[in-house]
């Protein structure tokens, strides 16, 4: 098992640096996941299942993508439509604003723009992630396409993976949230959730709550994330409770979540169990927390799976 597709946005960032400039990046929940999964294990086939334009930020994406060892077979390209854009500006106790330019990007058609090559190239994957932030970009009328979607690879025996990501303002309503999420959690073999997820749509505080309410769902592995507090796996009957060791100096914890969830892929595609990918994960998210931004510079980013 080595070949996973992973489906959301990439979107153009900027941040205010100092005296107006700006500095130029890319960024986006599902991006970062796959970005940390390469890095630490590069044998693993990763690709987005995304849609970007004929544009020169396009142009960089692709070729950032391909810097970071990402296979670029799955993706679309729009004929009249450019990225999604965001601006970050810190002020001047540290805290982070950002401001979305993302209503009309090339990543919402992914569905419509979908190429026979595209759907060729998903059918042999092992492995297919999506977000909250992934459904919430889709206009609604492509919603049914891609569960169909989500539901044929399953039926093919590739294993479906959800992070909910709750993010309100991307939502009409939280009940569309909660039906899309739903829908999801139907087809979830794998389900990589955080405390917050549950607290905002569904007012569930515990791991032990959150556990009790997918009872009714049949995803085969669930992995609870909670900030500095530890993580809870219920796979089958067995629950592991795995402690956390918090980082001391927190600078950004922005892509927390997504270098975990990409690292505990990596990992359990790799074959290591449960506590192990979980362990590599938080390791992975220890580092990213202690820089400013999602993606931490390679050469500061030197985790690798530990030899077997
Ligand atoms: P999200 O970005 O989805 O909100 P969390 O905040 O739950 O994610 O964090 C994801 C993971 O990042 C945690 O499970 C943990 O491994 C790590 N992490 C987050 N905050 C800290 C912290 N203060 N100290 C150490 N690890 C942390």
């Amino acid at each position: 098992m080595n070949k996973i597709a992973l489906m959301g946005e990439c979107m153009f960032e900027l941040s205010s640096v100092k005296d107006g400039l700006l500095k130029q990046s890319i960024g986006g929940d599902v991006y970062n996941t796959a970005v940390y999964l390469k890095r630490v294990f590069p044998s693993v086939d990763a690709g987005l299942f995304t849609c970007v334009g004929h544009d020169s930020i396009s142009d960089s994406m692709l070729e950032q993508f391909n810097a970071e060892g990402l296979n670029n077979s799955l993706i679309n390209q729009s004929d009249n439509l450019i990225p999604g854009a965001y601006l970050i500006n810190t002020d001047d106790e540290g805290e982070r604003t950002f401001v979305y330019w993302r209503d009309n990007s090339a990543a919402r058609q992914v569905m419509k723009n979908m190429t026979h090559a595209q759907a060729k190239n998903l059918e042999d994957v092992d492995m297919f992630f999506f977000s909250g932030i992934s459904l919430a970009i889709l206009p609604e009328e492509d919603l049914s396409a891609f569960f169909e979607l989500v539901t044929k690879l399953k039926s093919a025996g590739c294993k479906i993976v959800f992070d909910p990501n709750y993010r309100a303002r991307l939502w009409q309503t939280p009940a569309k949230a909660k039906q899309a999420f739903e829908q999801s959690f139907e087809l979830s073999d794998l389900l990589l959730p955080g405390v917050d997820d549950f607290k905002q749509l569904y007012q569930l505080e515990t791991g032990q709550q959150i556990q009790a309410f997918l009872a009714s769902y049949s995803i085969d592995e669930v992995v609870i994330k909670d900030g500095p507090q530890m993580v809870t796996c219920i796979k089958g009957s067995q629950t592991y409770n795995i402690e956390i060791t918090p980082v001391n100096h927190v600078v950004d914890t922005t892509s927390a979540g997504d270098s975990f969830n990409g690292v505990y892929l990596g990992a359990r595609l790799s074959g290591m169990t449960i506590e192990e990918s979980v362990k590599l994960a938080a390791q992975a998210a220890a580092i990213v927390i202690q820089y400013s931004g999602a993606i931490v510079p390679k050469q500061s980013f030197t985790l690798s799976r530990p030899a077997a």
